[in-house]
């Protein structure tokens, strides 16, 4: 093997891009990560669910991550739609399916920045403006950087985010829609302890959540509404603001103060058919994008990557070529039902919310009065939040 040639590249830096080469690498494969570093300002904060912090574990980055996170011990709905069929508060423990906590809470830079720090010696980062040459030959990619290196790897895991360079160049074309919605993010400083519960109240242009910062007293906000209302939200002055989000909390974390700008993210979705093809395999935003409602986004790509990681690992171990057809197809089929069911999942809870149809909100209303009462219900809907029913690939496998 020459010095630019791997058995993985993975194209894209952000944080679905970092993690699947690092768990490439525990895997034991020769990789790279070509892109430019994250931005460290991303305000967001992403909930992530147990088998992700268990992956995060395995590959070495949870203890410098866990004094930024914060432990999401509980999950309150709250409906505030104002339908004639007010659904029931409910909130899900994460004891009562034995756990301590669903998940953490965690900043996306202190993330991306742990992660590069992990990725030196175990793989190679290489720091470029940009991949522009994704050349799909017969047993490799030759991926050109814009600064001029080449490199060239059996497979490349394109982390590239939603517009995917190289999904273009492997033929696949994605679904895409966009909602008349976005959401405005920030964090901000409040005066009654947030008892490590994230609380999502339900209003009819979109939930507003709010989920728990280290220290009891600080939150980050996902507020999301219609395009028009976020483009105000985002311009109001602070005392207007305050109110605002004041009154939407109704009393529930005392008085707010923001400690961060505000930034809007618009809501859209985007699914591609197949995960994989010509020696390109979709990981993160590349393959699905989601709205921001129940925290799936992030962890459903650190599935992906692990999820590669195991059907890479055995296609090595049958003698078979890691890139081509079969194991591709394999990705493909692993991650098919864990994405298009958790796109649909939030895709009906976003649209039952903005339906004025009556019927609609008595069937949510209805369910989430289910939910506060069958203990079973309960247990299933909370183990299938936070991870799939299926088989939960090798790196999220519990230690111990
Ligand atoms: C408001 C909000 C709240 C969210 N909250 C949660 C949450 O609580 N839980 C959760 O699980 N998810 C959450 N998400 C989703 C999560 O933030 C995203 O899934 C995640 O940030 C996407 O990461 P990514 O690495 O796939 O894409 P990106 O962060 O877009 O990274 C793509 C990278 O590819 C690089 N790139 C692009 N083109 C090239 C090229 N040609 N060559 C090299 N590099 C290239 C880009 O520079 C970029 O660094 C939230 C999203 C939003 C908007």
């Amino acid at each position: 093997m020459t010095l630019n040639q791997y058995d993985v590249a993975v194209v894209g830096a952000g944080p679905a891009g970092l993690i699947a080469g690092l768990a490439m690498a525990e895997t034991g494969f020769k990789t790279a990560v070509l892109g430019p570093p994250a931005d460290p300002r991303d305000g967001r904060t992403a909930a992530l669910f147990q088998g992700s912090i268990e992956l995060l574990k395995k590959i070495g980055a949870w203890d410098a991550i866990a004094p930024s996170a914060e432990p999401l011990d509980a999950i309150r709905l709250v409906d505030a739609t104002g339908a004639l069929f007010r659904a029931p508060e409910v909130t899900f423990h994460a004891s009562e399916i034995g756990e301590p906590a669903f998940g953490y809470n965690v900043p996306n830079a202190v993330l991306t920045g742990v992660l590069e720090k992990r990725a030196a010696p175990r793989l190679t980062r290489i720091v470029t403006a940009a991949v522009t040459g994704i050349d799909i030959g017969a047993t490799h990619v030759t991926l050109t950087t814009e600064e001029g290196a080449t490199f060239s790897a059996a497979l490349v895991a394109a982390a590239d985010g939603r517009q995917s360079p190289c999904r273009t160049a492997a033929g696949i074309i994605p679904n895409r829609w966009s909602y008349d919605q976005a959401a405005v993010v920030c964090t901000f400083a409040h005066t009654r302890n947030h008892k490590r519960i994230s609380t999502e109240f339900h209003r009819r242009c979109g939930p507003l959540t709010v989920v728990p910062a280290p220290g009891g007293l600080t939150s980050n906000l996902v507020w999301v509404d219609t395009l028009n209302e976020a483009e105000r939200i985002v311009a109001l002055s602070e005392t207007d603001f305050i109110r605002e989000l004041e009154g939407h909390l109704g009393g529930l974390l005392g008085s707010v103060r923001p400690l961060s700008p505000r930034r809007m993210f618009p809501l859209s979705g985007q699914t591609a058919e197949p995960m994989g093809k010509n020696r390109v395999a979709l990981i993160g935003e590349a393959g699905h994008v989601i709205p921001p409602i129940g925290a799936q986004g992030l962890n459903l790509s650190f599935r992906d990557a692990a999820t590669l990681a195991d059907v890479a690992a055995s296609a090595r171990a049958n003698g078979q070529d890691t890139g081509g057809a079969d194991a591709l197809a394999r990705y493909s089929d692993a991650r098919r039902g864990d994405v298009t069911s958790r796109i649909w999942t939030v895709d009906l809870l976003n649209r039952s919310l903005l339906s004025s149809f009556a019927p609609v909100h008595m069937l949510r209303g209805l369910g989430l009065f289910a939910l506060s009462t069958v203990p079973p219900l309960r247990k299933r809907i909370m183990r299938e939040g936070i991870a799939p029913p299926q088989s939960i690939p090798s790196l999220m496998h519990r230690a111990g």
